[in-house]
């Protein structure tokens, strides 16, 4: 996605060799007209597939997923949270996850009571880099008996192996934009 892709290369920030830097457009301050451009994008690419729900996990995912469903006509989203809630309840499917960013694994959580056995589900995420984050949210997809369309991701970093794995599986994986790598400081898109 052109505007994507443009706004990495102007403004995105790498850190050491692994870290891409996006406070600036999604994880913190967010580019409302951005985000709901990546959502139309998803729309256009899974509208066919007949989506019933939307799943995320929590935090940056959850811009995303929003901006999809709106584009989708209103499609439910639900994210997964993270660690130990006393406001979600025991009735719960969950999954480890180590977490990229943070470097600790989590468990996330999702309620039995939404996701139903049978719903036609899209994933989505804001970064896919080892792939763990997909996994976690496929297997509690797979736990609910649910139908997996696919994975929309808005940065990719395709010198980290997780797209390839999803892929080699089968899984369809939409990424509006793959980043090659870092040097000295710039993201290459
Ligand atoms: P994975 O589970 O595929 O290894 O990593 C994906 C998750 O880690 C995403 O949910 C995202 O929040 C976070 N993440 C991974 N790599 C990056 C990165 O380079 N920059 C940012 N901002 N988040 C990342």
């Amino acid at each position: 996605m052109e505007a994507l892709r443009r706004k990495i290369q102007q403004e995105a920030v790498g850190i050491g060799t692994e870290v891409v830097k996006v406070d600036m457009f999604l994880n913190h301050l967010i580019d409302v007209p951005l985000a709901r451009e990546m959502g139309e994008e998803f729309s256009r690419r899974f509208d066919a597939d007949d989506i019933d729900c939307i799943l995320t996990v929590e935090a940056s995912g959850i811009i995303t997923a929003l901006t999809t469903a709106m584009a989708m006509g209103d499609k439910p989203v639900i994210f997964a949270k993270k660690g130990e809630r006393r406001n979600i309840g025991r009735d719960v499917y969950t999954a480890q996850v180590y977490s990229f960013t943070h470097q600790k694994e989590n468990t996330i959580r999702v309620s039995r009571s939404y996701l139903k056995k049978g719903m036609r589900v899209l994933i989505i995420d804001d970064f896919l880099a080892n792939g763990a984050a997909l996994r976690g949210l496929i297997d509690i997809v797979r736990q609910a008996e649910c139908t997996l369309v696919g994975c929309g991701i808005c940065i990719e970093k395709g010198w980290q192996p997780g797209g390839r794995e999803l892929r080699q599986q089968g899984i369809r994986v939409e990424s509006l934009a793959i980043v090659k790598g870092i040097e000295n400081g710039k993201v290459i898109v």
